[in-house]
């Protein structure tokens, strides 16, 4: 079933759902289903999985010169997709991104889901690689999510990239995108980044999952801002709980957004690790039923691998 189908069916009541990410290369799909397995009994109707392209590193060779090599770190996304709905009879939501992708390697992605009955895809850029400095699109590939969404688009009426199929299956593919209560940390202002975030939606977007942010208000403003605009799809809150002091500093360094100045004192009051990470899932449970209580379609967790907190946190919630 569709996302934005679950929402609807839903009535007002507030879904649960998780995100995943691949296990590193090596590791296995079993590593996925020890994350989503005590998670289960909160009934999460669909589960996303990120996609991760590949990376540079530079590799000493034995000249002592050193190689750049791309290596993909955590592959696996599409055949973990279809594990998790094999073995759960739920829906999976795989990030597909441009970064990486020919348009030719995006519609045989497509048709890989589409034959493996995933009707589900977050659409989103992808971030510039390490070392790249700023996103660069691959030659033939999208530069922004809203061309991937029309892609998308286009295949769920049947058109494909060879003006020569004709009477091409049509696709369903319920698409969600991100959105950035904070704003993308390349746009100039949530103005201009809002502009572009309705124009995702006007080419098809059926929904929006938000960045992580840790002060509900961020998120009841940019929901206001995003109705005021005529943005009309859900908008799903994205919640990480911070459970380790190193967060405080490098969760604002990669996702850009601010933490209250409540929860770091509170996180520095707190004398060891395990106070620490009280701190944040207290903090990340009054987030979640004060989100909730003003019924929110969905809480999507980021669960980054940390079951037993996003166990803690959905037993306190749901
Ligand atoms: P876009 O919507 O393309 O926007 C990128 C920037 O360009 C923004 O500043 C926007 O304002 C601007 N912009 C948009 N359209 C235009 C235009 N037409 N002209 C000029 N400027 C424009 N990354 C991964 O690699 N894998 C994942 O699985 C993944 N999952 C994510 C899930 C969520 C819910 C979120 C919020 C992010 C995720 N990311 C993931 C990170 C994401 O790839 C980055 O934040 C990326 O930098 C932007 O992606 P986007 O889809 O928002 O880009």
């Amino acid at each position: 079933m569709k996302v934005t189908e679950y929402f609807a069916n839903a009535q007002g009541q507030t879904l649960i759902s998780f995100e995943v990410l691949p296990p590193l290369k090596g590791g296995s799909v079993q590593d996925i289903f020890n994350v989503l397995d005590p998670l289960m009994e909160f009934k999460p109707p669909f589960v996303d999985v990120t996609y991760h392209r590949e990376e540079f590193i530079y590799k000493k060779m034995p000249s002592g010169y050193y190689e750049k090599v791309a290596i993909r770190k955590r592959p696996g996304t599409v055949g973990i997709c279809a594990a998790i709905m094999h073995r759960y009879g739920v829906d999976a939501v795989p990030h597909l991104i441009c970064g990486g992708f020919t348009k030719e390697e995006t519609e045989n992605a497509l048709i890989d889901l589409n034959f493996l009955n995933v009707h589900n895809v977050l659409a989103i850029r992808g971030d510039a690689r390490k070392f790249d400095g700023k996103f660069i699109p691959e030659p033939g590939g999208h530069a922004y999510a809203i061309d991937l969404v029309r892609q998308i688009v286009d295949m769920n009426q049947g058109k494909y990239l060879d003006p020569n199929i004709e009477n091409g299956v049509k696709t369903d593919f319920c698409i969600g995108v991100a959105g950035y209560p904070e704003k993308h940390f390349e746009a100039p202002n949530l103005e201009t980044d809002l502009y572009y975030t309705k124009q995702k939606v006007e080419a098809g977007a059926d929904y929006i999952v938000t960045q992580m942010f840790f002060d509900n208000e961020k998120y009841f403003d940019y929901v206001d801002r995003c109705r005021k605009l005529g943005i009309e799809v859900p908008i799903v809150p994205g919640l990480k709980p911070i459970t380790k002091a190193y967060q405080l500093t490098s969760i604002p360094r990669m996702f850009h957004v601010d933490l209250p100045t409540e929860l770091v004192q509170e996180f520095r009051k707190a004398k060891t690790a395990e106070a620490q990470r009280e701190v944040g899932i207290e903090w990340c449970i009054a987030q979640s039923k004060e989100l909730k209580a003003a019924g929110v379609p969905c809480l999507h967790y980021y669960t980054m691998g940390d079951v037993d907190t996003i166990r803690r946190i959905a037993a306190a919630v749901f």
